[in-house]
């Protein structure tokens, strides 16, 4: 019954609305016909599209099979079993294969099942389309020939008509007149036929009337109806065979069917299998092993079998000989340990500082490149903090071990360690440091190049597990050195006899000519005596404090040689020797340079505490004090600024030349010389080498400063100089200003990786900013070099001062 309905409903709406009944007039026709060569042409287009998404398909499929080949160039080693990623990536590379397979497979029915079906349907349509317009034709030309026909009649009958008109009337004049005869025969004769033509005429035109009407009425409310009725159905029949044709094309040329989704999920699956802890599971059952046998340092008791004396192992010997030593190592571990302990504090100030930020960049999702960098600078840190703690304990322990006896030995004087021996040995008059040959505590790297033929020989001092020794270096086949040993009643020797003195030792040694030592061979010949800019403390005077640097003050001095003025750095004395050993780097690097734009180097003293560097005295002192001073920096115009700029880009190129990474270029950092000259000062961090990676954490790093590769990666080469020289042309433009003031370091950092830069300062020239922007580039290798700057620069100079002007 419902059904009956609803075809009811279907009959009443197409006759409402269908073809039939709506596009019976002419110009419907036309539409229809350009309606569907419309169609053909889609058709027709949306065949040549989808012969091409199969091409493409096939080329990506192909493309896949690529990539799952170069993927199988990698050989699985051993040691990757059992790893979670090489299995997830396995799995990647299956399914990108099944991928493919399935993209390939789909493209084929697309080109014969989906495509062939299509070229069937065009060639429907294009038949159905002919029938109806034959169809349409051969109706037309019906009712045409109907009409023409009743024309044609028409003009017959009332042509007939006519003839019969005067027939009548001649035969009834004559039958009036009362003629008889042949004459009238003739006439009527005439007559009947005339009206036997009309009756015939009119019989035929009233039959064709009645066809033509009949065909009409027809054509109009039948025929025509119901060829747009087949019209439409057929139409309709095909525009559901053309939807199934697309909902094929689309269904095989999607991605997201449920078999993609079913390779998406395996991918997915097996990545999600991955996990930190399982990665490595079978990789260390497999190779498990015993971790290495601790390696004992044990006081070897058997030393002791034949000595009679006080000491004891494992414990120190206190007594009147070695106090003032021991309470000399004491402070000196206390400051070692203070140290220790303020560089743990710092670095677990800036571990929490890298957990509250690792916090807040969780919470949001652009910033995975920096969490990574800031996780990774965390890991650091913590085993940064975890070596410093056994250094911490290290040092606590080894304080103990000297306090505990010299606390229990309380305000009393230590005990005699000789009282026994009745009186001391004669000691020399004249002190060791007073020795030409006796170099102090020279590094070893600058006493082996003094060191050229074999024979030549220096004495010098040094520190080894904690204790001082003396040590004599010989170049012998290479360099030997030879530490000067005590005797247990305080004399001196190596292998042969003792002396009350090393001087008497070292003179005994020269003079015999006998090896030093059996197995070195090494016989002493020349000796090598103190250079031209190893100092004898005693020559430098102190004069004034002129500042205050990393290691210990800074002093404007005198040489009593040449009563000249100069600048004197000194180490504290209570530095442990790592780090005097790392005051004193500054000097052997810029003992190698001469330049008008470096700091000059003049001398080291360290034949006594404190060690210091010796270096020309520049008058006006830090660049940054300079540019902040009321009265100097703001009375520096563009020349000026030029100038200074244009001076540290000619040091630094000359640096950069030299391979000397200087890695802490700032206005602290240069100094102002007679007319303002700028001199780049404070080599403590730099490097001589063309790339130096720093692999221990981030010590003291001047964040602000330094370029991003070095802060993420530690990767310092003079392109980072660069960074840090458009940093220091803008403090100089800004007088003095502090960069990114009111940023925190990590803040800063964080604008600088997302492409801020700081704006030009005022006033400065629009070339001096571009370049600025130049040392700032992100990639090192978009930076100028310094002797591109220095050109760059001067010519600003030059532009701004004019061409006869060679200092301001
Ligand atoms: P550090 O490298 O140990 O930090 P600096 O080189 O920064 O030490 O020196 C500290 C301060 O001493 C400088 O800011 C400057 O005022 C002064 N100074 C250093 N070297 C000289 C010098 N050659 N002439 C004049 N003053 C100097």
């Amino acid at each position: 019954m419902e059904r009956l309905e609803s075809l009811i409903d279907a009959a009443w709406s197409r006759l409402r609305m269908g073809f039939s009944s709506a596009l019976q007039g002419r110009a419907s026709h036309e539409a229809l016909l350009s309606r569907q060569d419309c169609e053909l042409r889609l058709m027709d287009t949306i065949r040549r599209c989808l012969q091409l998404r199969v091409k493409c398909d096939r080329e990506y499929a192909a493309g896949l099979t690529q990539v799952v080949a170069q993927a199988q160039k990698w050989e699985r080693a051993e040691d990757m079993a059992g790893s979670l990623i090489a299995q997830a990536w396995s799995t990647m590379m299956d399914e990108t294969e099944s991928l493919s397979r399935l993209i390939r497979a789909n493209a084929e029915t697309l080109a014969t099942g989906v495509i062939d079906k299509l070229n069937v349907l065009t060639t429907e349509k294009r038949a159905s389309r002919k029938i109806y317009q034959d169809e349409q034709s051969r109706m037309a030309f019906e009712i045409s020939r109907y009409q023409e026909n009743v024309s044609k009649l028409k003009a017959e009958y009332e042509k007939n008509l006519e003839i019969y008109k005067i027939a009548k009337a001649r035969y009834e004049d004559q039958f009036v007149k009362g003629k008889a005869g042949r004459k009238l025969d003739e006439v009527k004769d005439r007559y009947v036929k005339a009206c036997r033509r009309l009756h015939n005429a009119h019989n035929e035109y009233v039959l064709l009337l009645l066809e033509a009407s009949q065909y009409e009425r027809d054509f109009r409310t039948v025929l025509l109806p119901a060829l747009l009725e087949y019209q439409q159905l057929v139409q309709e029949d095909m525009v559901e065979r053309w939807c199934a044709i697309m909902r094929s094309a689309a269904e095989l040329t999607s991605f997201s069917t449920d078999k993609h989704l079913e390779i998406q999920k395996r991918v997915n699956g097996s990545i999600s299998a991955i996990t930190t802890d399982g990665e490595y599971r079978e990789f260390t059952d497999r190779h498990k092993s015993q971790p290495p046998p601790p390696v004992s340092f044990l006081f070897d008791y058997q030393m002791m079998e034949e000595y009679s004396g006080r000491l004891k192992p494992e414990a120190l010997a206190v007594d009147d000989l070695t106090i003032g030593n021991l309470r000399m190592r004491l402070a000196d571990l206390e400051s070692r340990l203070a140290d220790v302990r303020n560089v743990l504090a710092e670095k677990r100030k800036q571990l929490s500082q890298h957990d509250a930020e690792v916090e807040s960049l969780k919470k949001q999702q652009d910033s995975v490149n920096r969490l990574f960098v800031i996780r990774r600078a965390s890991e650091i840190l913590r085993k940064d903090i975890r070596e410093t703690q056994c250094t911490e304990q290290k040092l606590q322990k080894l304080i103990k071990l000297i306090k505990t006896p010299l606390d229990e030995l309380g305000g009393g004087e230590a005990p005699k360690a000789v009282e026994e021996l009745g009186e001391m040995s004669p000691q020399p008059d004249r002190p060791l440091v007073d020795e030409d040959w006796f170099h102090g505590v020279l590094p070893r790297e600058e006493v082996v190049r003094l060191l050229v033929n074999d024979g030549d020989y220096l004495v010098r001092q040094t520190t080894r597990n904690e204790e001082t020794q003396v040590v004599l270096s010989v170049a012998w086949g290479g360099h030997k050195h030879f530490i000067v040993q005590t005797t247990s009643d305080g004399q001196f020797r190596f292998e042969g006899p003792s002396f009350p003195s090393i001087q008497e030792l070292i003179a005994y040694q020269h003079e015999c000519g006998l090896a030093v030592t059996n197995k070195s061979g090494a016989v002493l010949r020349q000796a090598i005596l103190r250079e031209r800019w190893e100092l004898n403390n005693d020559d430098v005077e102190l004069i004034d404090k002129i500042g205050r640097g990393n290691f210990g003050d800074v002093y404007k001095a005198r040489l009593h040689l040449t009563s000249e003025l100069v600048a004197v750095k000194t180490c504290k004395v209570t530095l442990p020797d790592e780090q005097k050993r790392k005051f004193l780097q500054e000097g052997r690097i810029l003992k190698q340079y001469d330049h008008p734009n470096i700091v000059r180097f003049i001398g080291i003293a360290v034949q006594k505490q404190p060690i210091m560097i010796v270096m020309e005295l520049v008058p006006g002192g830090s660049l940054l004090s300079y540019l902040r001073s009321k009265q100097l920096g703001s009375a520096l115009d563009v020349g000026a600024q030029l100038a200074m700029c244009r001076d540290t880009a000619a040091g630094m190129a000359y640096l950069e030349g030299k391979n000397c990474i200087h890695r802490d270029l700032a206005a602290r950092n240069c100094l102002v010389g007679m007319h303002n000259m700028v001199k780049i000062s404070d080599f403590g961090m730099s490097r001589e080498e063309e790339e130096y990676i720093v692999s221990d954490g981030m010590k003291q790093i001047p964040i602000k400063w330094t370029a991003p590769e070095a802060l993420n990666y530690g990767k310092y080469t003079s392109l980072c100089d660069v960074w840090s020289y458009g940093i220091l042309s803008w403090e100089i433009f800004s007088r003095g200003q502090s960069p990114y003031s009111g940023l925190s370091n990590t803040k800063a950092r964080e604008m600088i990786d997302s492409g801020y830069r700081m704006p030009a300062p005022d006033g400065t020239p629009d070339a001096m900013y571009k370049l600025m922007l130049r040392c700032w580039e992100y990639q090192p290798e978009n930076r100028p070099h310094f002797a591109e700057i220095f050109t760059q620069v001067n010519g600003l100079f030059m532009g701004v001062a004019g061409p006869d002007v060679l200092h301001n």
